[in-house]
């Protein structure tokens, strides 16, 4: 045998020796829930028209933490919370709390929202679409106060909780998501994708399914006003019935052009969480890829920049009779008073690669589906999910392509977020410039 047939029968060793210990289960799991539903009456968040607090549940809706562990240093704790979206408070208390108590990196911690416009207000998202007295803030914060314990509370039961576990991933597909831009702005994309992390216990049965799909969890309009997970929360279920003693996780992706079709009933929240739950159903029927250790995670913060406003243009906006205007005007000005950088905005990029077998990608805000295309073009050899709505949830997040059309995502909706107005034209590149960079750090090639 020649020297290089030698190396090459050698690496054949080595590759098998590698598959047979991906088979051995190397890494640990912790899997965790509980019931953030608030007491009612209570106010939701997502559609400024709403003129009075839920007072029924139509769906209980949930916080659901799995932890995937091989030691301290190569561990990831996955939070799926059942709310619009979180504050960048909310994030840093749970992580503060969770820092302190098992001493985990920032990047460790990738917390999900699943948009659903029909759970609790978070104080202080959103909050230029009302105008609550202080009784009513007071009762909000204290609810936000009560889901970061929750969280917390729930992460250390799936902490204590590790026992030694097998994941797979596969990959299925949808089709209830359109861009919900199209009509004005046609050739909008769309991603079908519906990403599948299986986590089994070593005697073999399903304890975790966590899984993806870019779509607004909108089927229920603003006339509803009960408490539901949407399509994304009666998914959940679904799976967690034809699967007994699994937790479902739900992750949403960069659906912030994307809407549910049709939409406006719960018969329809039936429908597509039907079809989201049998996609992933039909992927934990089939032979699925193994995901290994190790657990490599990185998190960077990127400063983004809005295109220069004068002050003289709230000014005139505080005069109004466009409430939303009005309110956005107090906000600014208020900023502007106080010498508060309104210019600038933090935004979390996060990264979490387990070995070569699946990548999460996680941004935060409402990102547009462009990002999940162009990322899963760039880097075709990952086994890429690109989630949105990860961390805090504080604004859209546009392309170059949907800032430069404008419209509502384009930067229409800064106003009922309490941001001065549109991206800079660079959003894109600063973006893309942060992802590559903890996408190089996490071991993903490019092209
Ligand atoms: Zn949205």
């Amino acid at each position: 045998m020649r020297i290089h047939q030698w190396i090459l029968a050698f690496g054949l060793l080595l590759n098998l020796a590698s598959a047979h210990a991906g088979d051995s289960p190397s890494l640990k799991a912790g899997v965790a829930r509980v019931n953030i539903t608030p007491d009612l009456p209570f106010w939701l968040t997502g559609y400024a028209s709403r003129t009075a607090p839920a007072k029924e549940v139509l769906h209980s809706i949930w916080a659901k933490v799995l932890v995937l562990e091989q030691s301290k240093d190569n561990r990831i704790i996955f939070v799926a919370v059942d709310v619009l979206g979180l504050s960048k408070e909310i994030v840093e208390d749970v992580f503060t709390a969770l820092h302190a108590q098992f001493g985990i990196q920032r990047s460790q911690l990738l917390i999900n929202s699943s948009h659903t416009h029909a759970g609790p207000m978070i104080w202080p998202c959103l909050n230029v679409i009302y105008d609550f007295d202080e009784a009513e803030q007071a009762r909000i914060a204290t609810y936000t106060q009560r889901l970061s314990r929750q969280i917390v509370g729930a992460v250390e039961e799936a902490m204590r909780g590790l026992f030694p576990a097998k994941v797979f991933t596969g990959k299925g597909s949808a089709g209830f998501a359109i861009n919900r831009r199209d009509a004005l702005f046609p050739k909008g994309a769309v991603d079908h994708d519906v990403p599948v992390l299986k986590v089994e216990s070593e005697d073999h049965s399903i304890k975790a399914v966590l899984f993806g799909y870019a779509c607004h969890n909108t089927t229920l309009v603003d006339k509803n006003n009960l408490i539901s997970g949407d399509y994304a929360g009666v998914a959940q279920t679904k799976i967690e019935a034809a699967h007994p003693g699994a937790t479902a996780l739900f992750l949403m992706g960069c659906a912030g052009d994307q809407n549910p079709y049709p939409r406006g009933t719960s018969a329809l929240v039936e429908q597509h969480s039907t079809e989201l739950a049998n996609a992933v159903g039909k992927v934990l029927m089939e032979a699925m890829n193994p995901v290994r250790a190790p657990i490599r995670t990185e998190f960077q913060v990127v400063s983004l920049s809005f295109r220069p406003v004068d002050r003289s243009v709230f000014q005139q906006d505080i005069l109004s009779s466009n409430k939303f205007l009005q309110r956005r005007a107090r906000l600014m000005l208020e900023a502007y008073n106080k010498g508060w950088n309104t210019s600038q905005f933090s935004y979390p990029i996060q990264a979490v690669r387990f070995n070569n077998d699946f990548t999460i990608l996680g941004l935060s805000d409402e990102v547009v589906v462009d990002y999940s295309i162009l990322y899963k073009k760039t880097y075709p050899r990952e086994n890429l999910f690109v989630a949105g709505y990860c961390n805090d949830v504080q604004l859209y997040v546009p392309s170059k392509k949907v800032l430069d059309e404008g419209g509502y995502e384009g930067g229409e909706s800064m106003i009922y977020y309490g941001h001065p107005g549109p991206f800079a034209d660079d959003v894109e590149d600063r973006i893309t410039n942060a992802v590559h960079k903890v996408m190089r750090r996490v071991g993903a090639k490019k092209y």
